[in-house]
C-alpha cells in the first residue's frame, strides 16, 4: 500500500451513510450549468429535438456532411492540438498507443435505460475500492421533456423506470482537459491518443485537478482502496490509488490491445458507442456525421470527447 501518503485534508465527507446526497450535491453544482446552457438553447434543448429526421440524415450521410456545424473543422483542430500537452518521458505502466487513434464516445440517451450496468461494470474492471465511496461513472435520472439537470438525481431505484430518461455522465477525455492544466506537479496528462491519464505515483493528492475539472469526473480516494480479493483486475493499479485522484481512462487497459471499454460491452442497450475518430468509418465517426449531437458544458472550451446523442 501507499502508505507513506497521508491525506492532505479534512476527514471524508464522501462515505458517511449520507454519501449519496453528498455527491448529489456535489455533482448537481458541477454539471448544473450545462442545464443552463441547453436550456438557454445555445444547443438543442430538449433531448428529442436531437435526432436528426431519417430524411436529412441519409441526405447529409450520402454527402459526407456533418449535420452539425463546424463539427468537422472542431474535429480536425482537435486532432492537431491535443498531442502538444502531452508530459514527456511520462512513466505510464499501459501499453503505448497502438496508432494514431483519437478515442472518443457517444452515448445516446434515448436508448439509455439507466440500469447503471456500466457503472458496475466499471467498477469491477478499474479496481474501484467497494470502500471508496464513489464510481467514475454517474448515471443521472431526467425528468422526461426537460434537460435541467438540477431536475435531475443520481439516487434512483435499481433498473431505472420507462417514465425517466437517463444520462450517464464520466471523465470526458476533454481535448483541452483542465484537469491536466491545473496539476502543480504533472501527475496527470493526455496521452497522444487522447486518453487522459494520471501517475498514481507522482499524485500528491492535493486536488487541484478536481477544482479544475468542470465535470467533476476525478475522485480524492480517502482510503486504502480495498477490492475482494477475486476481483482484483491485475492490469489495473489498486494500492497506488490510496489518497489520490483518480478517474476513467477509456479503459487505457483495454482499448490499447483492441478491447472496447467495459462500459461499452455492458451496455445491454448498446446506448455506448466507442471507437477511433481518425477512422471515417468508426461507428463514432459516423455517428458525429450523420446525427445531431451535443456535449455538455461546450461552452468552456475543454472540448470533450465525449458525445451524446438521442
Ligand atoms: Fe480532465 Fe475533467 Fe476533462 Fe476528464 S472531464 S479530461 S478529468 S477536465
Ligand atoms: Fe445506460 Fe447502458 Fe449505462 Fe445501462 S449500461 S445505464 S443503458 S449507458
Amino acid at each position: 500500500m501507499s502508505s507513506d501518503k497521508e491525506p492532505l485534508h479534512d476527514e471524508p465527507q464522501a462515505l458517511d451513510e449520507d454519501a449519496g446526497a453528498v455527491s448529489r450535491r456535489r455533482f448537481l453544482k458541477g454539471v448544473g450549468a450545462a442545464a443552463g446552457i441547453l436550456a438557454a438553447g445555445v444547443i438543442p434543448a430538449f433531448a428529442s429535438e436531437l435526432v436528426a429526421s431519417p430524411a436529412t440524415k441519409g441526405a447529409e450521410a450520402a454527402a459526407g456532411e456533418s449535420l452539425v456545424p463546424g463539427a468537422q473543422s472542431s474535429l480536425a483542430r482537435i486532432t492537431e492540438e491535443d498531442g502538444s500537452i502531452n508530459y514527456p518521458g511520462k512513466p505510464v505502466s499501459y501499453a503505448d498507443p497502438a496508432g494514431d487513434q483519437k478515442w472518443a464516445m457517444v452515448i445516446d440517451v434515448k436508448a439509455c435505460v439507466g440500469c447503471r450496468k456500466c457503472v458496475y461494470a466499471c467498477v469491477k474492471e478499474n479496481n474501484i475500492g467497494r470502500n471508496s465511496g464513489f464510481t467514475y461513472i454517474n448515471v443521472m435520472e431526467m425528468e422526461p421533456g426537460t434537460m435541467e439537470l438540477e431536475s435531475g438525481t443520481l439516487e434512483y431505484p435499481e433498473g431505472g423506470s420507462s417514465e425517466k430518461w437517463y444520462l450517464p455522465i464520466q471523465c470526458m477525455q476533454c481535448a483541452k482537459p483542465s484537469c491536466v492544466y491545473g496539476c502543480p506537479v504533472k501527475a496527470t496528462w493526455k496521452e497522444p491518443d487522447g486518453i487522459v491519464v494520471v501517475d498514481y505515483n507522482k499524485c500528491i493528492g492535493c486536488r487541484n485537478c478536481m477544482v479544475t475539472c468542470p465535470y467533476f469526473a476525478r475522485h480524492f480516494n480517502w482510503v486504502e482502496p480495498y477490492v475482494p480479493k477475486a476481483e482484483i483486475n491485475p492490469k489495473v493499479p489498486l494500492e497506488e490509488k490510496a489518497s489520490v485522484v483518480e478517474k476513467c481512462t477509456f479503459c487505457v487497459q483495454r482499448t490499447r490491445n483492441g478491447g472496447t471499454t467495459a462500459c461499452t460491452e455492458a451496455c445491454p442497450v448498446g446506448a455506448r458507442k466507442f471507437g477511433d475518430l481518425n477512422d471515417p468509418n468508426s461507428e463514432v465517426s459516423v455517428l458525429l456525421k450523420t446525427r445531431r449531437v451535443f456535449r455538455l458544458k461546450e461552452e468552456l472550451g475543454n472540448e470533450p470527447m465525449i458525445w451524446y446523442v438521442g
